[in-house]
Order: structure tokens, then sequence, then C-alpha cells
């Protein structure tokens, strides 16, 4: 026997039995965007490498570390995108839709990032993302915290996923508490972490964030980037706290809540459960007013998050909050024996469809005794195997066997299947 091939490490086969799920988790994402607005946009997965570049940053982990990038056969660099945004922006801008008007965007999709595959963390993994262009007040970041708190309580989610909140404020103002955060943190030196220590020359504001106690303790009495706040930002945050207090959703200011990737300025947030471990994170954004002017478009201010579906489906399933129906079993399923009875079991089946929307009917396929068409019919799920033999057939009838009752199986006019079936099923 030849080897096998297998799948990438970190790249994962979303099997049959977990596709319901998905799809489960997509339609309610789907309906509630639709409800506020929002439409769909869908981008390419790859990209030129230098729109991630010029958008998430030379020194990101991302860049630096985390992107697919291969030489296209003209010799063009392009890169497996690690994140929906950028591409997001591109297209828009691109097709002319930010432009002197407003628009609020969402898509979904595989993304994809070279990093230490583990539970909740993957090489491709799928984002729902959310995009609003045009809009500079603290509205619409209060609208789309908003939604996605409704999404929590529409999923049940709404006790197991908080809201923590920062503004990073402008470029000048992260600049200004750089520099002092640099001139602080210099002088412990080896006493950070030796990622902090590299972080110190490249991105001093990801050692907030820093995992390691020793720079945790450190931190403590680092200056706070509150302090060095623009007052346009400080105004924006108040007036969103202020939006967020009226709808009566929760949420914890963390001061050191800075976000991996460049293009972020403002509000800046993440909504985080604690019943995943280390990969806590399920959704995040914020507020990036730069970025359309930094890819080449006229200026419009944007604000967006992505929610990691990986991390919302494991949360759903941890917490048993899956409903049972979702895997929905089949409803009928008909079995025949013999050609005459095979092609009047296609046009029963059809019929059926047609005569009750949203019921699964499975017609066999693949010959076999009557015995073990009735077991394949029994594991389908169904409620009801339909029989067409070459009596029935000749008769103008088709039996009708109940397989989650004891009921009698009871043969019907070819006529009222349809008639009888939806008043077997009226329950199910
Ligand atoms: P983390 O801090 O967990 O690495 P991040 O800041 O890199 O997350 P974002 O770029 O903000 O993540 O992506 C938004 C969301 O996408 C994350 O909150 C998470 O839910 C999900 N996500 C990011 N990277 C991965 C991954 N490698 N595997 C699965 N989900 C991911
Ligand atoms: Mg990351």
């Amino acid at each position: 026997m030849l080897a096998k091939i297998q799948a990438i490490r970190g790249m994962n086969d979303i099997l049959p039995e977990q596709t319901p799920v998905w799809q489960f988790l997509e339609a309610k994402v789907r309906a509630l965007l639709r409800s506020y607005g929002y439409q769909e946009i869908r981008m390419p997965v790859v990209e030129q490498t230098d729109l991630f570049r010029r958008s998430i940053g030379e020194v990101t982990d991302i860049v630096e570390k985390e992107m697919y990038t291969f030489d296209d056969r003209n010799g063009d660099s392009l890169t497996l995108r690690p994140e929906g945004t950028a591409g997001c922006v591109r297209a828009a801008e691109e097709h002319g839709l930010i432009f002197n008007q407003t628009r609020r965007l969402w898509y979904t999709g595989p993304m994809f990032r070279h990093e230490r595959p583990q539970k909740g963390r993957y090489r491709q993994f799928h984002q729902i993302g959310v995009e609003c262009f045009g809009m500079d007040g603290p509205d619409i970041d209060a609208e789309l915290l908003i939604l996605t708190a409704r999404l929590w309580q529409s999923l049940g989610l709404q006790d197991h996923a908080h809201l923590e909140l920062n503004s990073i404020g402008t470029a000048e103002a992260r600049k200004a508490y750089r520099q002092a955060l640099v001139e602080y943190l210099g002088a412990f030196g080896a006493d950070l972490d030796p990622d902090s220590q590299r972080r110190l020359l490249t991105n001093p504001l990801r050692i907030l964030d820093s995992k390691n106690p020793e720079t945790q303790r450190i931190l403590e009495k680092a200056p706070s980037l509150e302090d060095y706040l623009d007052d346009e930002s400080k105004a924006h945050f108040g007036q969103l706290t202020g939006l967020l207090d009226a709808a009566g959703i929760p949420y914890r200011v963390n001061p050191r809540l800075v976000r991996g990737l460049d293009y972020y300025g403002k509000t800046v947030f993440e909504w985080v459960t604690e019943s995943l471990g280390a990969q806590g994170t399920i959704c995040a954004g914020g507020r990036y007013d730069g970025l359309v002017e930094q890819l080449g478009g006229r200026p419009a201010p944007a604000v967006g998050f992505a929610m990691g579906m990986e991390r919302l489906i494991l949360l759903l399933e941890t917490l048993e909050l899956v409903p049972g129906d979702v895997h929905g079993n089949a409803d009928v399923y008909v079995t025949a024996l013999g050609e005459p009875a095979i092609r009047e079991a296609f046009a029963v089946s059809d019929e059926l469809r047609q005569a009750l929307p949203g019921r699964v009917v499975i017609t066999h396929c693949g010959g076999g005794s009557f015995k073990s068409q009735m077991k394949k019919a029994d594991r389908s799920g169904a409620a009801i195997a339909l029989i067409l033999g070459e009596n029935e057939v000749s008769e103008g009838v088709v039996g009708v066997k109940p397989l989650r009752s004891d009921d009698a199986q009871i043969t019907v006019p070819r006529g009222s299947v349809a008639e009888q079936l939806a008043g077997m099923l009226r329950d199910r």
C-alpha cells in the first residue's frame, strides 16, 4: 500500500458531525448582522504580501513570523491572508465603497497563521469579521459592541463573555507614551523576559500584554497610557462608555489592553471568556482611522472586529450550549427493489421534497436486499421508511413503515403518500 498523505499540522478538517454546529453558529451571526443592516463582502484568500506588511505592521508577531508567504510563478510575493481587515479595506477601496459614504460590511472565511497549534489556536482558522467605514463617532463603536453582546445572548453566552475595553489614543499620543514606557522599562534591562527585551526596541506597547510574571510585576509601576491620551480620544472614549452604560452592556476598562496589529487607534476591545483556558479571546477589534489612507485611499474613519469561529464553537460545546436538534436527522428513507421500483422511488422522493419543504428525504441508492436497506433507513435516523417493491409499483401503492414507534406498517395509495406523511411527521 502507498503511504497516506495527511493534512497539514494545525489545519483541521471539519467533519460531517461538526458542520451542523458551524452552520448553526453561522446562521445566528448571519441573521443578526442582517438585522443590523450589514452587507456581506467576499475577498480572495491570497493578497499581495505588501498589503499585510503595510497594514498589520512590520514588527508585529503576524508579519515577523506567522505569515504564509510564497512567490507566485511570475515572482510576485503573495501571502495567505492572516486576517481579513486589510483585504476588506483593499477591496472596498478598490471598488469605491468607502469614499464619501458609510458602509457596514462583514465577511467570513479561513485565515492562516504559522503559530504553534494548540487548543483554540490553529494554522488555518476561521473568522467572522465586521468592518464599518466612514463613521468617526463613538456611536458606531457602541453599535459593534451592542450587536456582539446581542449575539452572545442569542447563543446563551451572555454570562461567559466579558468585554475588556481601552483607548490607545492617536498615533502622537502613543508615540509620547512609547517614549515614556521605553524610558521606564529600559532601566530593568535583563529583568524583562527575552521577548519583552526584544520588543523594547521594536514594539514596546506589546510588552503591556506580556504573560511573564516578572515583567508583569515590573509593569505595575509603569507609566499608564491613560495619562498620555489626547483630549479627543478621551472624549470619544467617554462617550462610548456612556452609550454602553445606557445600553446596559457591562465592560471593564483595561488600561493595559493594546492590540497586536499596528493599525489600531482610539477604541480597542476584546471579548474574553474564562472557560477556554489560555486561548480566551473570542472576539477582538477596534478603531483604525488611519488604515484606509495608509493603504493609498482618501482618509476615512473605520472600526471593526473579528471573532474566532473555532474558539466560539469550542466554547459552545464546552458549555453544552449547542441545541440537540442542529444535527438534523433524516425524516423519510425511501427503499426500493428492482428497476421499476427504483424509478418510482425517485419520483415519490421528489414529490415529497416538494410537498414537505424542510424535510429530509433520502432515496436509497446502492442496491441490496430490503433487509439491508431497512438497516440503513434505521441508521439514518428517519422517522419513516417507504417501501417500494414490484407489487407496490404494479398496485399503485407505497408501504409506509414507522421506524420510531411500534405502529404497524400500512399501505397507502401512491397519490396520498405526501398527505399521509405530513400527518405522521407533524409532531416531529
Ligand atoms: P491571540 O492573542 O489569541 O493570539 P490575536 O490578537 O492574534 O489573538 P486577532 O488577530 O485579533 O487575534 O484575531 C481575532 C480573533 O481571531 C481572536 O480573538 C481569536 O478568537 C481568533 N484567532 C486569532 N488567531 C487564531 C488562531 N491561530 N487560531 C484560532 N483562532 C484565532
Ligand atoms: Mg495571535
